[in-house]
């Protein structure tokens, strides 16, 4: 019987997260239900001096928001709890002690002054930064260089130390990429990572291991920037001797700058005016807050499908998938090797789609809010639901709602008189006048009906409709937009369409 699918993300908890973070869950997440798996986020949080106040909620505030609900977590429980490293700690030393026993780790008691002097005397211009690898480990103060005696002392003594994994010389190390295929390293450019750390915490790369070995992941997404990290974890797995338990992986392409440049980072956002996290997150340290794509007005279904389509697509020419189709058609094998550049305009794109694409139920909620955020607040929903679905094919992002929409709401802020004014004459200030009468005395106010009384009259006044729709329009909603401007009219209804023609007809004559 094959294994289980179990896949997981395992974040680090120390900031908002980023549109490619996201996608990492995503692919997780389809891939797991694809197959009747299981989705396990694991908090990875060993390294306490990156530990931000609130990242944790925030990441789990956001999967809620994609729909991105994980099977096992901290907050959703599970077989293997704890879910956070932290809480873990007790359980990665034995791993490391198993290591130095079989001659795979080593003790190194060499204080931060001495890794300073090691790094200045060594540097040369080929090698700026030298690393504690298989020949400068030599040199240094650790239980290969030093006798027996003395490291056992030490060690009684209470003296400070970490544990490094003793990576081999010139070794060939290879697994299969679900992406890219077979990789390989030399083990020579890898140096020996610290895999417990003085105060006894795992780092990264021992707790990373030993959790998806204990946690049965059977396969492992991340993001392409954990690849040189790769050939240390594939010498633990096979060191610690669970080489045929190891998941299968795959790196996922980078998103990349709109131009192609390099990875797309915050900053890029900030600087051309874009989201980049998720969600608003506010940096609890400096308390500067970085817009997210749920407060821009994505709607998550938008954001998940052009998540999904940064990096993948079915084969086909189709751009537009839900959840349910995702997870139907997702495949790894169809992942690009190469990055995939981020185009704000084709997001957008995608949340218009998904705006035409939803009913008006859907949007309710989200553009209420966007409304009372600009402080009108809706009392009829009928009213709402008639709106939105009047004018959703117009809006981009939610908040374009309020543009689009508030004058069914309240009178317009603004008028534009200035462009009916060149063209207002007296004939036309008999036409609306005697439209306001024809309005009052009608008892039908259904679109169809003010549309053939408004021709009716303008017929009889030799006018062309074409040219009164214009400024009936201004006078309705205050300038050049919206949806059908009898539609409009049935939808205010008979007073507010007769004070907003009236109010216009008293700002003509001052
Ligand atoms: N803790 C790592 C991160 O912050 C996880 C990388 C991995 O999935 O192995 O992304």
């Amino acid at each position: 019987m094959s294994k289980k699918v179990r896949v997981r993300f395992a974040p680090s908890p120390t900031g908002g997260l980023h549109l490619g973070g996201v996608r990492t869950v995503l692919f997780n997440y389809l891939f797991a239900k694809q197959m009747g798996g299981d989705f396990i986020v694991r908090i990875e949080d060993t390294d306490q001096t990156r530990f931000v106040a609130g990242a944790e909620d925030y990441i789990f505030n956001t999967l809620k928001w994609c729909g991105l609900e994980p099977d096992e977590s901290p907050l959703h429980g599970g077989p293997y709890a704890p879910y956070r490293q932290s809480e873990r700690k007790e359980s990665y030393r034995q791993y490391a002690e198993q290591l130095v026993k079989a001659g795979y780790a080593y003790y190194a008691f060499d204080t931060p002054a001495e890794l300073e002097e090691m790094r200045n005397k060594f540097k040369t211009a080929e090698n700026p930064s030298p690393q504690y690898n298989q020949v400068l480990r030599e040199k240094m103060r650790n239980s290969l260089t030093l006798g027996e005696q003395e490291v056992s002392s030490f060690l009684s003594e209470g003296m400070p130390y970490v544990i490094r994994i003793k990576t081999p010389l010139n070794e060939t190390v290879s697994f299969t990429d679900m992406i890219r295929g077979e990789v390989s390293f030399n083990t020579s450019q890898v140096d020996d990572k610290v895999l417990l750390k003085a105060d006894g915490m795992p780092t990264y790369h021992l707790a990373v291991v030993v959790d998806d070995y204990l946690m049965k992941i059977t396969h492992a997404f991340r993001g392409e920037e954990w690849l040189p990290s790769a050939p240390v974890h594939l010498l633990l797995w096979k060191y610690l001797g669970w080489l045929a338990d190891m998941p299968q992986w795959a790196h996922l392409p980078l998103i990349l700058k709109p131009d192609g440049n390099g990875k797309l980072s915050k900053r890029d956002g900030d600087r051309l005016g874009f989201p980049v996290f998720a969600m608003d997150w506010t940096d609890p340290a400096t308390h500067e807050t970085t817009t997210g794509f749920k407060e821009k007005g994505f709607l998550p279904e938008a954001f998940v499908n052009l998540l999904a389509m940064l990096g993948w697509n079915d084969g086909t020419d189709n751009e537009i998938f839900s959840m349910e189709e995702l997870i139907h058609k997702f495949s790894m094998e169809r992942v690009h090797k190469g990055g995939a550049k981020f185009d704000y305009e084709k997001a957008k794109w995608y949340n218009h789609e998904w705006i035409k694409k939803s009913g008006v139920e859907r949007l309710e909620l989200g553009v209420r809010n966007v409304f009372e955020e600009k402080g009108i607040v809706i009392t009829d929903s009928n009213l709402l639901l008639k709106v939105i679905e009047l004018v959703k094919d117009r809006c981009t992002l939610l908040p374009d709602f309020v543009q689009q929409g508030s004058f069914f709401f309240q009178s317009p802020a603004v008028i534009d008189t200035d462009s009916v004014k060149p063209k207002w004459d007296d004939k036309k200030n008999m036409f609306f006048t005697e439209l306001i009468r024809a309005y009052e005395l009608s008892t039908l106010w259904e679109t169809s009906d003010l549309e053939k009384e408004f021709k009716e009259l303008a017929a009889a006044n030799q006018l062309k409709p074409g040219e009164l729709m214009a400024p009936f329009r201004i006078m309705l909603v205050g300038g050049k937009f919206g949806p059908g401007v009898f539609d409009i009219a049935a939808v205010i209804g008979k007073n507010e369409t007769i004070k907003r023609i009236e109010h216009m007809l008293q700002l003509l004559q001052n």
